[in-house]
């Protein structure tokens, strides 16, 4: 039996849970290669690296047939390394301080004095997670003049007064105003765009 790891999927961090999870330290750091490696002689197949590997990156073969099967699924998988990189941003964990519930939200658009960036995510849906836009880009590139919070919405109809449609969406408010909106997952090469139109959007706004 073998352990596979999918390298489309695996985020390859020094810091793996797999590694530190794995009893016989057969999942290691291959400092040589800087990859996430295992030593298949070392492994008991206790299968803890499967179930710790966050990104569902690692699968434990329990015979051959499966071993072939799976490995024929990572070849064929068509996740690229430039959506895993987008991954990173949109579903990293998000501190509580910025999180903010739904009911609360007309209140704080109304008393919005700054401009204030809010991410509408669900985190019930995958896709949303995995393609959320990159916020922490957004805010290390213009954090002096704005604000960030994320709104968790089960319910998409609760959004319906900022004309907001599908998830992921960005709005920016101000003094009760939504000043910009962006609805939907952005891709790589969109980032950028993004980046210009918020600074645009934010050049006069002290
Ligand atoms: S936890 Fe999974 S995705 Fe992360 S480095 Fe380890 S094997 Fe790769
Ligand atoms: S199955 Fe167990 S022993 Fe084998 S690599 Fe994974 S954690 Fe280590």
């Amino acid at each position: 039996m073998s352990v596979l790891i999918n390298k489309k999927r695996c985020d390859n961090a020094d810091a793996c849970s797999c590694i530190e999870e794995c009893p016989t330290k057969a999942f290691y750091w291959d400092e040589e290669n800087q990859t996430v490696a295992v030593d298949n002689n070392l492994c008991i197949n206790c299968r803890n690296c499967m179930i710790s590997c966050e990104a569902g990156a690692v699968k434990v073969a329990r015979d051959e047939e499966e071993y072939r099967k799976t490995k024929t699924e990572y070849d064929e998988d068509i996740m690229t390394t430039e959506e895993l990189f987008q991954d990173r941003y949109g579903a990293a964990s998000i501190a509580e301080k910025y999180v903010l519930e739904l009911e609360r939200l007309e209140q704080i658009v109304e008393d919005s004095n700054k401009p204030l960036l809010i991410e509408f995510y669900n985190e019930d849906e995958a896709k949303c997670l995995i393609n959320s836009i990159p916020v922490k880009e957004i805010i290390e590139n213009i954090s002096d003049s704005i604000s960030f919070r994320k709104v968790n919405v089960s319910n998409i109809d609760g959004l319906k007064k900022y004309s907001i449609s599908i998830l992921p969406s960005l709005i920016v408010v101000k003094n009760g105003n939504i000043i910009y909106k962006w609805e939907g997952f952005l891709n790589i090469d969109e980032k950028g765009k993004l980046l210009d139109d918020l600074k645009y959007q934010l050049k006069d706004i002290k």
